[in-house]
């Protein structure tokens, strides 16, 4: 059995178990994709200490980092059950190939995904004017236009957050309104180069082979087409915690998040998560790293209060 495993190879499952091995105890890692979200990255421009670099280069460095270690990788191993301990005191994971992983802690990195619009372009022009996270590539629109699909609190928020950097923002909401607290929604309405568009559903994204040059949508109410010219669409409708297979084992937010606290424990004994699958607020790298360091450490706390005299 392992001492710590961790479930997830991203950015906060690498640093649980760089932190888990350094304690020299053992540790490992069970990944469905090494690398995580970062893998689907381009320009990473907000990874402090390092000005400028690359999803794909990062996601090497994280598994290269790892494997300075003793701990035992397995990549392209899908989790599909959490067993909580019973009298032996080992959690159990099961992975979908039938094999079974036991351990005495267990740290939940298992991340999550954006909702994609499922439109003609989104595709394509994926890293190309099609984006996710306002807080990565909003400075790389400064001075240019930009839509934010979605109305609830993310999307308002990424539209006033955009609006300080680029030209224009136009915000596009399926629902006849937009579903942001009201305090947000009157800071956006007090803003000159934001233009709210409610009803309207976002058919396909345009580009000229290369990037994005626009944004068609239709009006739910009259059924127009329009066309909008732009550099950018930020897509905020919804991140989806990649935690399914968790369900009824332990405590998920309404969402779908872990529930932790500030040590990363969730609400079974021995188990701990960190980054964008739980309920941390902010999901950016930086901060999966540092939650995935305060798991590993809870969890080797949990062993040496925990182990036989
Ligand atoms: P993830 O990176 O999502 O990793 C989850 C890991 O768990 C993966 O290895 C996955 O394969 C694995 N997994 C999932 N389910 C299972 C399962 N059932 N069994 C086993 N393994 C499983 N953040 C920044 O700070 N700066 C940026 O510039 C930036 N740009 C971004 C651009 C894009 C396009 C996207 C999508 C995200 C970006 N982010 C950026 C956000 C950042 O990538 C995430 O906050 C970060 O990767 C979260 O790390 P994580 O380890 O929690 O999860």
């Amino acid at each position: 059995a392992f001492d710590v495993l961790v479930v997830g190879g991203g950015p906060a499952g690498a640093a649980a178990a760089i932190y888990a091995a350094r304690k020299g105890i053992r540790t490992g890692i069970a990944a469905e994709r090494f690398g995580g979200q970062v893998l689907d990255t381009m320009a990473i421009e907000n990874f402090i200490s390092v000005p400028y670099t690359e999803g794909p280069k990062l996601a090497a460095a994280l598994e290269q980092h790892v494997k300075e270690y003793d701990v035992d990788v397995m990549n392209l191993q899908r989790a599909s059950r959490l067993v909580p301990a019973g009298e032996d005191g080992l959690v159990e994971i099961q992975l979908e190939n039938g094999a079974s992983l036991k351990s005495r802690t267990v740290v939940l990195s298992t991340g999550a995904r954006w909702r994609q619009m499922g439109v003609p372009g989104e595709d394509q022009y994926r890293n190309k004017g099609v984006a996710y996270c306002p807080h990565c590539d909003g400075p790389l629109y400064k001075g240019k236009r930009v839509a934010v699909v979605g109305g609830g609190n993310s999307g308002v928020e990424a539209a006033i957050d955009l609006a300080g950097i680029v030209s224009h923002v136009t915000l596009i909401e399926f629902d006849s309104q937009l579903r942001a607290d009201e305090v947000l929604q009157r800071k956006l309405r007090s803003l000159p180069n934001v233009t709210v568009l409610v009803s309207a559903q976002t058919t396909e994204v345009l580009g000229d082979g290369q990037r994005v040059n626009g944004l068609v949508y239709k009006d739910r109410l009259g059924g127009d087409i329009h066309r909008v010219e732009l550099e950018g669409i930020f897509v905020q409708i919804g991140l989806l915690p990649n935690t399914e297979w968790l369900k009824g084992t332990l405590d998920l937010s309404p969402r779908g998040e872990i529930v932790i606290d500030e040590r990363g424990q969730t609400s079974l004994p021995g188990v701990f998560a960190a980054g964008d699958a739980t309920t941390v607020p902010y999901k950016q790298i930086v901060i999966a790293m540092g939650a995935g360091s305060t798991a590993a450490l809870s969890a080797f706390d949990h062993l040496i209060r925990t182990s036989a005299p």
